[in-house]
């Protein structure tokens, strides 16, 4: 079966794809069609992972990664530990579009947004920030006792005693657990009728990461890659498609003839080459238009449309049993 476009998105994104779906049918393009469908999903106030409303750091401010990249000239764009602005996925595109650079961080990210004219506003509100109080009460975890302690430490500590606090706690399993509980990501490909393939990412992170902590959504070769004939984005903890170059390599794999099902699913069999606990979704779609999804959490979904379907439709994604 021949298809005309197609689309996909991880589980968040099908307040998007309807319209990403629609932009490919008439014939608009696939970047187009992610940066639309993703600001929809950044707009969604009621999810806590992306855009308005995005979980905050651990010092209660929204700190925004996004990228975008286009498969054909490989042209890239991303911003992060951004502030204040609604739409990260719209200045990464600037960045790719008209920046002489990559990858914008922080303050100079958020001169270069002012500059182009995107406005500036606060992002989060009351229904935001108390998501955040009752991870900080340990109320919305299931914490032992410890970790509630070690959260309000690190919050007050954090700017003159933090080392104490890294000393006295075990930090990184704290964080592991919350990787496992309160993060989330969007990432949304799509193919137009051209046979272009366009991947976007965008997120708040890690919830209650420590400020400044850039995650994979922003790092191309880690949660996101596009080439002419495969894209691939990750979710999860990102700091693992960072040391194990996931996105690259499932577009890689299938580069060298792996099937994108085979290219996939090793990206998630890649993590019994660390030793370290941590989720991790990957979503891929090939200039096909077939799309993959593997992970290492049972009960992960994804959005999947082409343009034999009317809506986009929800798939369970393929869970990869790392013990065996
Ligand atoms: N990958 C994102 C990050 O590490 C978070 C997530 O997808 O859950 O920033």
């Amino acid at each position: 079966m021949t298809l005309d476009y197609a689309i996909c998105g991880t589980r968040n994104a099908n307040v998007g794809l309807p319209t990403g779906s629609k932009i490919l049918s008439e014939g608009g393009s696939a970047l187009d069609a992610v940066e639309e469908s993703i600001k929809l999903i950044e707009n969604n106030p009621y999810d806590i992972t992306v855009g308005f409303n995005g979980f905050p750091n651990l010092q209660g401010i929204v700190e925004l990664d996004a990228s975008i990249m286009d498969g054909k000239t490989r042209q890239a764009g991303s911003i992060a530990a951004v502030r204040n602005f609604r739409h990260p996925i719209s200045i990464a595109r600037k960045v790719m579009e008209l920046s002489p650079h990559v990858m914008l961080v922080g303050e100079g990210a958020e001169k270069f947004a002012r500059a182009l004219g995107f406005v500036e506003e606060e992002i989060i509100d009351e229904l935001g920030m108390r998501n955040y109080y009752k991870v900080m009460e340990g109320k919305s975890l299931e914490m032992p006792q410890e970790a509630q302690t070690l959260v309000r430490e690190l919050f007050m500590k954090f700017d003159d005693h933090l080392k104490d606090v890294m000393e006295k706690y075990s930090v990184r399993e704290w964080y592991r657990k919350l990787s496992f509980d309160k993060h989330g990501t969007t990432n949304v490909i799509a193919l137009d009728r051209e046979g272009n393939l366009a991947v976007g990412v965008s997120t708040s992170g890690l919830a209650m990461k420590f400020p400044g902590r850039v995650g994979d959504s922003p790092i191309f070769g880690a949660g996101i890659y596009c080439s002419e004939v495969a894209g691939a984005a990750c979710t999860g903890t990102g700091e693992l498609a960072i040391r194990l170059s996931t996105a690259r390599l499932v577009v890689d794999r299938y580069e060298r003839n792996l099937s994108l099902e085979e290219s996939t699913k090793m990206g998630i069999s890649d993590l019994k080459k660390i030793n370290e606990k941590g989720v991790l979704h990957i979503l891929s779609m090939d200039n096909r238009g077939f799309c993959r999804a593997f992970t290492n959490k049972d009960g992960i979904f994804h959005f999947y449309a082409n343009s034999h379907m009317k809506n986009p439709e929800k798939r369970q994604s393929n869970f990869v049993d790392l013990t065996k």
